[in-house]
């Protein structure tokens, strides 16, 4: 059974008596311990997918469930529960991650303090996930005596801190320079690999898009394309293919570039082969017969 499931996910948000609707049936199932990218224009639903996926938004309709957890159907509790223990979140600006109070260390101690760690398990926990994002050395500091992305990287910490099974990353690194953003990659790539966490990264970013083995692209509120890499054991790409989504109703989106190139729209013609379904331009007044390609 996939870890992710979502089934004709639906999510209208409603602001006075505006309804937009952001997610519209939109299907995606992940398999436990994958690291994908969602890329896709501004507006296309990325993030509201991330706060359902998150328990901090109810979808309108469909369903949803990451685990054992029925995300449509949760009680306030399991809410509660699922938000602090299953789910870790890190978010674009660095600002909202990490509290500037508390040194680094209480930062990534803090959303321990509500679950019943003993303090030195808490403080061991902390040390440990502090050296695997690579700021060991930094434990005293505040967050304002880091760099951009050394802050996303105790964000990576305090978002581990329960040991999450779910680790979600809506545009990590759209404040931080492109090295730092790399180092940000490299250290997600390490808490996959050390925790078999399953990460979900928003990226615009092509060098995180291109460093991960599923990209999946959305477009108006639905996963519309997929980019599947394989590699070898040194992690070196040996394919690339990107495929068209066809959910569980038969809907496609098709890429805009190629309607517009063929001026379809509304109507298309399809026929089936023995190996391939054909996609026409209705205008056109091709008949049965003479379909050739
Ligand atoms: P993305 O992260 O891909 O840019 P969003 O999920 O933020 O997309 O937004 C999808 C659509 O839903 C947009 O049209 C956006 O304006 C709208 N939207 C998102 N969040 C809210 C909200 N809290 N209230 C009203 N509209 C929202
Ligand atoms: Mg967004």
């Amino acid at each position: 059974m996939a870890f992710i499931e979502c089934e004709n996910l639906v999510k209208i948000h409603k602001v006075a008596d505006l309804e937009v609707v952001a997610l519209q049936g939109l299907d995606l199932t992940v398999e436990r311990g994958d690291m994908i990218a969602l890329i896709g224009p501004s507006g296309s639903g990325k993030s509201t997918l991330m706060n359902v996926l998150g328990g901090l938004d109810v979808p309108s309709a469909g369903k949803v469930r990451v685990g054992t957890h029925n995300l449509t159907e949760m009680k306030r509790r399991d809410q509660v529960n699922y938000r602090r223990n299953v789910v870790g979140f890190i978010w674009q600006q660095t600002s909202l991650n990490l509290l500037p109070y508390l040194s680094i260390l209480e930062n990534v101690e803090m959303p321990m303090a509500f679950n019943s760690l003993a303090g030195r398990e808490r403080r061991e926990r902390a040390r440990t996930l502090l050296e695997q994002v690579g700021l060991a050395d930094r434990m005293a500091a505040h967050p304002q005596q880091l760099s951009g992305g050394e802050q996303q990287r105790v964000a990576l910490a305090v978002a581990m801190a329960n040991l999450p099974q779910l680790l979600l990353a809506d545009e990590p690194t759209g404040e931080v320079d492109s090295e730092s953003a790399g180092m940000l990659f490299d250290t997600m790539h390490t808490l996959n690999n050390e925790y078999g966490v399953t990460i979900v990264i928003v990226t615009h970013d092509y060098q995180v898009a291109s460093r991960v083995n599923r990209v999946v692209g959305m477009r108006d509120g639905r996963a519309s394309i997929e980019v599947l890499r394989r590699r070898d054991e040194a992690g070196v790409a040996l394919t690339e293919e990107e495929f068209a989504v066809l959910d569980r109703t038969g809907r496609l989106q098709l890429p805009r570039a190629y309607l517009e190139a063929l001026e379809m729209e509304n109507l298309v013609r399809l026929r089936l082969h023995d190996d391939h379904i054909g996609i026409y331009n209705a205008n056109g007044d091709a008949q049965e017969g003479d379909i050739h390609e």
